[in-house]
């Protein structure tokens, strides 16, 4: 466990046995937030990351800021495969293990199975601000000093898009954009929450991170998943493309009756690093994909790179946001 004391993390806990207590919880084994007060410090092995923001602070490592100047470029082509090694050599233990169940465990027949437990959406009816104080009871190993909340992030990325003057629908994608984190508060771990998204049902990019992993997974034994587009056809649209599962598919059927195409982009695919920051995977996409990855990649910087910016006020800037929700959403969406 790294700085946060064993007093905040017990009242954290505490608070997420009072919010959340009318969730149903699934086997604990999974999650690290069901963990008891008394062996905090054992982290089961379903969840070897302290907290979300680790993979994501890999992903920092992996796409530095500057790498974003020039505008919006895809893979670069400057990056050598050894660099890419030492990414993975340098990364922490914890999240080469995140890395390494993600990769065993995102199988096509895993990704069907929660499709189907999930996306009925029959689990709650929350409002979008309601989901948002939900997410917030996420009890982690962050700590209160130096990290965000779930709820800062949410704000931090929305505002700084609207300070950089775009859309309200796009101010309103980076306060929504990782509503799916819930998902870990239903019971599911890590590796099936968040971490680079990629098509299951067809060959593996070798630009994947840690893409040796997938030695592992048993679709590798498949001849038919295998080939460069599996059991998909050129160019057929990653509509028809299923991702690893994780809090972006989930949000997306949120929230799709919603949002302009544009958003839904945004939600869908802002995991999906192989395609956005690599250049992956084009001869899946159709026309329009191609298009509304400009978006994607418009989106990214402000997923990545807001967090150092100031906390934000989050009583001053609750009234803007509740009014914005209220112009796209109805008062409670299916969860
Ligand atoms: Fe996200
Ligand atoms: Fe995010």
């Amino acid at each position: 466990m790294h700085s946060t004391s064993r007093k905040t993390l017990l009242k954290r806990l505490a608070a997420h046995t009072m919010l959340a207590s009318d969730v149903p919880v699934a086997d604990d084994s999974c999650n690290w937030k069901c963990m008891k007060a008394e062996n905090l410090d054992a982290k089961p092995a379903n969840a070897p990351l302290a907290n979300l923001e680790e993979w994501e602070d890999f992903l920092k490592v992996r796409y530095p800021e500057d790498s974003t100047a020039k505008p919006f470029r895809a893979a670069d082509p400057e990056k050598k495969k050894e660099q890419c090694s030492n990414y993975e050599a340098d990364a922490r233990p914890t999240v080469r293990e995140f890395y390494r169940l993600n990769h065993l465990h995102q199988t096509y027949d895993f990704v069907q199975a929660k499709k189907k437990e999930f996306l009925s959406l029959s689990r709650r009816q929350m409002g979008i601000w309601e989901a948002m104080e939900f997410l917030n009871t996420l009890v982690d190993d962050s700590d209160p000093d130096t990290d965000l909340s779930q709820l800062e992030h949410l704000l931090q990325t929305a505002e700084q898009i609207r300070n950089d003057g775009h859309p309200r629908w796009f101010i309103l994608t980076g306060l929504i954009h990782d509503l799916g984190k819930i998902l870990c508060l239903f019971g599911e771990p890590q590796w099936a929450v968040v971490g680079d998204t990629f098509p299951v049902g067809c060959a593996w990019s070798d630009k994947i991170v840690f893409h040796q992993f997938f030695a592992d997974n048993a679709d590798s034994l498949q001849p038919r998943f295998q080939t460069r587009t599996g059991v998909y056809s050129e160019t057929c649209g990653l509509d028809k493309v299923h991702l690893s599962w994780g809090h972006d598919e989930y949000l997306y059927h949120v929230v799709k009756d919603y949002l302009p195409t544009e958003a839904l982009y945004m939600i869908r695919y802002h995991s999906f690093y192989p395609a956005h920051r690599e250049g992956e995977y084009q001869h899946l996409m159709n026309a329009q994909d191609k298009k509304m990855f400009d978006g994607v990649r418009a989106f990214n910087p402000y997923d990545l790179y807001t967090k150092s910016h100031e906390k934000p006020k989050v009583e001053e800037l609750r009234a803007f946001y509740q009014e914005l929700i209220g112009e796209f959403f109805p008062a409670k969406l299916r969860w």
